[in-house]
């Protein structure tokens, strides 16, 4: 029986890997870095990856036409909450107690659904930054990379570290109720065993908490998770809803600053000074998630100070709650109404929907753009990003390491489901 099943995980993987490689035709093909674009090109992939742009197609390659259509990377949300989908009914959109009432195990599932339907609408890198349950997110990015499931690339941070209570207002009665949604570390051991505890457990960035609490962390304590999460690759995110905090951050160094409320213009020249991320979760005016007009011109006007101070900025949603007749994706594309209301020019949207999503995922130089050597990602419209954003909004075609998921408009991820980890069980 073992042997079978070896040889059987042998065939699979020596037939993925002699795989025809496919030569897609793009009649535009987007550069987002320099907001340029080239007519007629040819893209030829092989065994996931771009070999090359240009030239003559294989002889035995498989063809897709999408001469009618603009070809660009995939699309990256900084910000987001794949494991949790409050609701109106029955938690009337309490996330507290979606986290008592939904388990890890059903939580992962919604991670998968929601993950499938951010690639359906072009999102092919999600950066999640918890409120996961037991790394449900984990879990997740596990199940995709090991080949079980489509899904997008996802940079997860495992459970949020904060101070005691975590994020919760006001704090259950019954308190261990906090675990497992937030992790606690109130002092410099703890900080270090917190971090430690996300990273065997599959996180590939630290969230913490800076001031959710009076208490929040001082600089010396942002810093000591900031060299001890180097110590494994990986960057902080900082959830920061006061000035004080965010001043206490950017001092800090901190990788990103996650949610916008409390940033304003001094704090913006700092961050451009030192090179902070500002993923800005901007929710755009909506009935449902955002009707009070005044804090949506406030998300506005902090953007456009932003962008006129030259921060790094990251399209992020913190989209984590289900809106009646929209999958996760559609909720997310529709914060692009936030970065037009802003007057950021398209090619700039798009830039920061690509590029500085690669970067703030730190994933630039090993995923994004398409450039041989790279893994396969990219999408198609039929309109041109680069002129009307909201091309973005209909996307027909998708590739995710060089595997068609979607195809004129319909999903088709067959090659996706496999009954075994076809890249590895060592994948964790
Ligand atoms: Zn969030």
């Amino acid at each position: 029986m073992r042997k079978c099943g070896r040889l059987l995980s042998f065939l699979s993987l020596a037939s993925a890997l002699s795989a025809q490689p496919i030569a897609v035709r793009a009649g535009r093909l987007i550069d987002p870095e320099t907001g340029t674009s080239a007519a007629n090109q040819l893209i030829v992939v092989e065994n996931g990856r771009i070999l090359r742009i240009g030239g003559a197609a294989p002889a035995n390659a498989e063809t897709i036409d999408l001469s009618g259509m603009s070809v660009l990377p995939g699309l990256v949300d900084a910000h987001n909450h794949l494991a949790l989908t409050y609701k109106r009914d029955p938690e009337n959109n309490s996330y507290y107690l979606t986290s008592v009432m939904d388990s890890t195990a059903i939580r992962a599932i919604q991670a998968v659904s929601n993950g499938i339907t951010m690639m359906s609408s072009g999102f092919t890198v999600v950066r999640d930054l918890g409120n996961n349950a037991n790394y449900a997110d984990s879990a997740m990015r596990i199940a995709v990379e090991q080949g079980w499931v489509p899904g997008p690339t996802v940079i997860n941070s495992g459970i949020i570290i904060g101070g005691m209570g975590g994020q919760f207002t006001p704090v259950p009665e019954r308190f261990s109720l906090v675990y497992p949604e937030y992790l606690d570390a109130d002092t410099p051991e703890e900080i270090v065993k917190a971090v430690r505890k996300n990273v065997l457990f599959g996180a590939k960035v630290i969230k913490i908490m800076v001031d959710a609490k009076p208490y929040g962390y001082t600089v010396d304590e942002m810093k000591l998770f900031i060299t001890e999460a180097a110590k494994s690759g990986m960057k902080v995110a900082g959830h920061v809803q006061t000035r004080a905090g965010a001043a206490r951050a950017i001092e800090a160094g901190i990788w990103s600053i996650e949610h916008s409320t409390a940033l304003d213009d001094a704090a913006h020249k700092l961050m451009a000074q030192k090179g902070i991320w500002r993923v800005g979760t901007e929710t755009p005016l909506s009935d449902y998630y955002q009707p009070n007009a005044e804090r949506f011109t406030r998300t506005v006007d902090g953007l456009k100070n932003a962008y006129a101070n030259h921060v790094k900025l990251a399209f992020s949603t913190d989209a984590d709650y289900y809106i009646p007749g929209m999958t996760r994706g559609q909720v997310v594309i529709d914060f692009l109404k936030t970065w037009k209301a802003a007057g950021i020019p398209a090619p700039e949207i798009l830039k920061i929907m690509t590029i500085n999503g690669y970067q703030v995922c730190d994933l630039y130089d090993r995923r994004g753009p398409i450039k041989p050597g790279l893994p396969a990602d990219l999408i198609a419209v039929p309109g041109n990003p680069l002129t009307d954003i909201d091309a973005l909004r209909d996307v027909r075609f998708v590739m995710k390491d060089g595997m068609v998921f979607k195809r004129d408009g319909v999903m088709t991820p067959e090659k996706f489901f496999h009954s075994g980890p076809v890249n590895g069980w060592r994948i964790h």
